[in-house]
């Protein structure tokens, strides 16, 4: 059976209570679209109360730190996360990558401890626009994966990819259509290579400039599972319009 679309909002750093109002209203239309699976992830602060007001949606944290508890002032553990009521957390996101140097050994731990403890996994991958244009997109993104996917027993049944090119981020561009698809024929065939047949079940994600009016034609391109969604998921309206897409 062909898992159902996941569609997944990245609030990043938004959001304070006022937002659990856009929270709830996703939650209800959620309620109306059991043909999709839908997510949220909002920030560390808001992850207790978000759970707390959701019935029907995912909630999961946007990133993890390697080790369960220590002296790591200011970060957040997988088993944090998952005591808060999360089910999944976000690894790898490239804005990670860039802004706090995590190598791809480093979201491979983080994916492993996130695993651990219990949660899902949605680890990003993506290439710059140097890199597309230098025509090396496919070869950084297999490399992005083969560095680091997870490698624990069972990891391939908890674990969705997300791919997002760094360059359709926020910037309200989008690649081809055919670039979409070469892209996730080329994801699909390393995490085959990685995981054996096994591979051939993890969800890709698309993430990058999703919006209600270009959902339809992303969700409907070959081995696209979904979307990570990270503006348009700011206001129930504008997401619930790509979870109706889906
Ligand atoms: P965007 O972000 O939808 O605002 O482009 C996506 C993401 O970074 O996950």
């Amino acid at each position: 059976m062909a898992a159902l679309p996941y569609i997944v909002g990245n609030w990043k750093m938004n959001g304070t209570r006022g937002m659990l109002n856009e929270a709830r209203a996703i939650d209800r239309s959620a309620a109306r679209f059991p043909k999709v699976q839908v997510a949220i992830a909002p920030p560390a602060t808001l992850l207790y109360r978000t759970r707390e007001a959701v019935e029907f949606i995912g909630v999961g944290g946007q990133d993890c730190h390697a080790y369960d508890s220590g002296a790591y002032t200011g970060d957040i553990s997988a088993v944090m996360l998952k005591d808060t009521g999360a089910d999944f957390t976000i690894v790898g996101h490239s804005e990670r990558r860039e802004y706090h140097a995590e190598s791809d050994e480093e979201v491979r731990v983080k994916a492993e401890a996130a695993l651990s403890a219990g949660l899902a996994v949605i680890l990003c991958v993506g290439e710059t626009e140097a890199q597309r244009d230098a025509g090396d997109a496919e070869a950084v993104v297999g490399s992005q994966l083969e560095g680091s996917c997870p490698r624990t027993e069972g990891a391939v049944e908890k674990l969705s990819v997300a791919y997002e090119p760094v360059w359709a981020i926020g910037t309200g561009r989008v690649p081809s259509v055919e670039d979409v698809a070469a892209m996730h024929k080329s994801i699909r065939a390393k995490l085959v290579a990685i995981y054996g047949d096994a591979g051939a079940e993890v969800r890709i994600l698309y993430g990058g400039s999703v919006k209600a009016e270009n959902a339809s034609e992303l969700l409907g391109i070959a081995d696209v599972g979904g979307a990570l969604v990270g503006g348009a998921s700011l206001s129930a309206e504008s997401f619930l319009a790509i979870v109706g897409a889906a």
